[in-house]
């Protein structure tokens, strides 16, 4: 598909489906932009504004909002600290809100962050946790992999693993406690730090300047 830049719309990248999708659907709704109900298209013009949404996976969002693509995005704070990309928050969004945590099987030696000293770790924040491992001064291997890290301690994939939670339940379903806590996150409003006259049109349109 061939998208056509207009200057004059605003784009505001938000996640095509998963766990923030709805919430920031409804953020949008709630401060008086209306859509039509079409999920399957990767540009959604909004009914009586001039923008359009972005529907993206969330781990692209950073870099279309960085780089001006999208005027704003709504993301995890997880997801953009992993990236490592500056981006301004106009708003914190209250919803989306998990931690990034290290968790073990609870049969395992490892209790504190110490004990991961020379262990294998799986996750998908590879930035966040090398950081948080040469921070402590440990040194530990780290099993990159996309996604359902609770099931690599059990099949001997990883000694431990980092990963975002919310209650604990998937943690506890595979038998994993939790050793420590790297970040807290919830989901944000960002902007591009592009400047583009039209964008305070958003704000202002959206109570937010
Ligand atoms: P995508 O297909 O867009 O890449 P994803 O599978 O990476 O989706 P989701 O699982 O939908 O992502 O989670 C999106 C965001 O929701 C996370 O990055 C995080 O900010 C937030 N979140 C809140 N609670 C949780 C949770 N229990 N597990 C995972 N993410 C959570
Ligand atoms: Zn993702």
């Amino acid at each position: 598909m061939h998208i056509i830049y207009e200057p004059e719309r605003q784009r505001i990248a938000i996640q095509k489906s998963g766990r923030l999708h709805k919430a920031s659907m409804d953020f949008l709704t709630s401060r008086g932009l209306k859509f039509p109900p079409n999920e399957r298209s990767l540009i959604l013009p909004c009914e009586n504004y001039d923008i359009d949404l972005l529907y993206l996976r969330d781990d692209d969002i950073p870099e279309y909002v960085r780089s001006g693509v999208a005027d704003f995005g709504i993301v995890g704070e997880n997801v953009i600290a992993e990236k490592g990309v500056e981006l301004p928050v106009i708003e914190k969004l209250d919803f989306g809100r998990c931690r990034l945590v290290i968790a073990a099987p609870s049969d395992s030696r490892i209790k504190a962050p110490k004990d991961l000293e020379g262990k294998r770790i799986a996750t998908s924040y590879p930035k966040l946790l090398s950081k948080f491992l040469s921070a402590n001064g440990i040194e530990a291997s780290i099993v990159q992999i996309s996604g359902s890290t609770e099931i690599t301690p059990e099949l001997d994939l990883a000694d431990a693993i980092c990963d975002i939670v919310q209650t604990g339940s998937t943690l506890k379903a595979h038998d994993l406690v939790q050793i420590c806590d790297i970040m807290e996150s919830q989901a944000v409003l960002v902007e591009s730090p592009q400047k583009k006259i039209t964008k305070d049109r958003f704000l202002s349109l959206v109570n937010l300047r």
